[in-house]
């Protein structure tokens, strides 16, 4: 046992073997599908300023009041919650807006939150996102919908469920705030101390809590979308249009908000029953101030984030096992320098191959070749290396030959 104080924190994951192979064959599976919708990836600083959070998350949201990790005696350093903001600054910072007017990027990768962690909730997770800068068209929000749709299928192919709302632009914001104040009202005794906080400040967030009694009155407030403009009415029709025609299903649901200051119009989240409490599996929208209230041009934006782990706890397909090319043994000790020497040979070539470096017997290295599913095995013997040859075996077939060493990689890669 190790001694209790090396063992890991609460919230945090190893991911050693297989589950390291395992969780980057989902991320190479995701960076294909965000490669075939034309999107590039970013790489992130996984500490950034605490103000860029504080101002653009919103502050009083959950994430701000109480989950972000600070530095110790860093001011103004945290462990990032979550990238969008990210994005949208070193977009700006690094004027990119004039080469990439259209910027599409996606990234995975770790996030942090401070507060207790609980199932499902953990202090460092990861996630796969993707922003799309520079459009306001309808076709952007349905696409993101979409791509995150596919996104969710290479873990769990059915079982989840899209909820979607639209908040507006600012102005209509800002008359959902005073309906909601109004409807409200009457149950304001029966809100947490929290809403009853927010009624005040930022009377959105109520919708978002996980209060029963604050979802009890907030379920039964029967919010309809009459704050909406007519161009946000116009352009929320038509993302679910194009929903609609590419048969992609959702559920409207007047009380989504997403806990972020930044959303305008079209909000997302992609639930799972299976997921019980924490049913969260991805989620976005449109942000179109970010990136001017960051002092940037005033570009609409829309993206999404799925969270990795939560997603990976669907998975209902088998991974494919990490399998060698082959595997080198040797009749006797004296041989180890000549199996490096072919691993060369065959590592140089682009074929995976491992040697086991005990001293043990040829039926041993054999035995431990099965662990990694070596399709071959190479056997270097004295007499065979005296002519130049090896003796290559297919294992799925059992049949083998001598082979000059300079045909072994035709002879692998022609199998
Ligand atoms: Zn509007
Ligand atoms: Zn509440």
């Amino acid at each position: 046992m190790v001694n209790n104080k090396y063992l890991l924190p609460k919230g945090v994951k190893s991911y050693l073997l297989p589950q390291g192979e395992e969780i980057r064959f989902f991320e190479q599976q995701a960076r294909q599908v965000f490669h075939y919708y034309g999107y590039q990836e970013v790489v992130l600083p996984h500490i950034d300023s605490l103000s860029l959070f504080r101002r653009n998350i919103g502050e009083g949201t959950d994430i701000v009041e109480r989950q972000i990790m600070k530095l110790e005696g860093k001011d103004n350093i945290c462990l990032r919650p979550e990238a969008t903001a990210q994005i949208a600054r070193s977009y700006i910072e690094e004027g990119l807006y004039k080469s990439y007017p259209i910027f599409k990027a996606f990234y995975i990768g770790a996030m942090f939150r401070g507060e207790k962690p609980q199932r499902g909730r953990l202090r460092e997770f990861r996630h796969v996102g993707a922003e799309f800068i520079g459009s306001d068209s309808p076709y952007a929000d349905a696409e993101m919908i979409k791509l995150a749709e596919e996104i969710i299928s290479l873990f769990a192919p059915s079982n989840f469920k899209l909820e979607i709302n639209s908040l507006g632009c600012e102005n209509d914001k800002v008359k959902l705030a005073s309906m909601l104040k109004d409807k409200l009202k009457p149950y304001l005794s029966k809100l947490c101390p929290n809403c009853q906080r927010r009624y005040k400040s930022n009377p959105l967030r109520i919708l978002d809590c996980k209060n029963s009694s604050c979802r009890g009155v907030v379920q039964a407030l029967n919010i309809a979308d009459s704050y909406l403009c007519s161009d946000c009415r116009q352009h929320f029709r038509s993302v679910l249009s194009i929903l609609d025609e590419w048969k992609v299903k959702y559920h409207i649901t007047h009380t989504l908000v997403r806990g972020l200051d930044y959303y305008t119009r079209t909000v997302f989240e992609f639930t799972s029953p299976l997921l019980g409490a924490q049913s969260a599996l991805a989620a976005g929208g449109r942000y179109d101030n970010l990136i001017s209230n960051l002092a940037g041009p005033a570009y609409p934006a829309v993206g999404f984030a799925l969270g990795l782990e939560r997603a990976m706890l669907l998975r209902n397909q088998p991974i494919p096992v990490f399998r060698l090319k082959a595997f080198i043994v040797c009749v006797n000790e004296s041989l180890k320098l000549e199996a490096l020497r072919v691993a060369g040979i065959l590592r140089k070539a682009g074929l995976s191959c491992d040697i086991d470096f005990r001293s043990r017997s040829l039926k041993a290295q054999l035995k431990y070749s099965q662990k990694f599913h070596a399709e071959f095995v190479v056997i270097i013997g004295e007499d065979e290396l005296k002519r130049g040859e090896v003796v290559l075996r297919h294992m799925p077939t059992s049949q083998q030959k001598n082979v000059k060493l300079e045909d072994i990689v035709t002879e692998i890669r022609g199998n």
